[in-house]
């Protein structure tokens, strides 16, 4: 993967304000933050986003954030903290290497859109229908 910039940097090739570490996983604050402490969790390996990433990194990722959400907690004190992960140039993925952002919030910050849909209610059986169309597809 010699393009991906979060692959560079991994390999320390490019610079990152780097907050944890571990075997398998890298996190470090987004430069286009969307709140100061703003930060990414990423593989150390190169996985494009959630259709592919191994599972032993996936639970990696995870338990990293939990880490540092009850770091955050401590250091930032936010009202709450948004995870988000985009999957696809659809879902407005920019980065192709499987990144999971941690998003701390404070009163009075900005709304996150994806944060405040509005809650109505859904066609029943369009939901059902969808709902066992998945069910089918899963695959163990
Ligand atoms: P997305 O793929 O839309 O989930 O978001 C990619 C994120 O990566 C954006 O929030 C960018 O600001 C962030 N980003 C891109 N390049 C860098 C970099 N060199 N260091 C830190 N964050 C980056
Ligand atoms: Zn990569």
């Amino acid at each position: 993967m010699e393009e991906c910039i979060f692959c560079k940097i991994v390999k320390g090739e490019i610079p990152c304000y780097k907050v944890y570490e571990d075997d398998h996983v890298l996190a470090f604050e987004d430069i286009n933050p969307i709140a100061l402490g703003h930060t990414l969790i990423i593989p150390k390996r190169h996985a494009e986003n959630l259709y592919e990433i191994p599972d032993e990194d996936l639970v990696a990722i995870h338990l990293a954030a939990k880490k540092i959400i009850r770091a955050m907690r401590e250091a930032l004190e936010p009202t709450g903290v948004a995870c988000l992960q985009l999957n696809g140039k659809g879902a407005n993925q920019v980065v192709m290497h499987y990144h999971f952002h941690l998003v701390p919030r404070h009163a009075g910050d900005p709304e996150l859109p994806i944060t405040t849909w509005e809650l109505k209610p859904g066609d029943k059986d369009a939901i059902e229908e969808t709902a066992k169309k998945i069910a089918a597809a899963i695959k163990s």
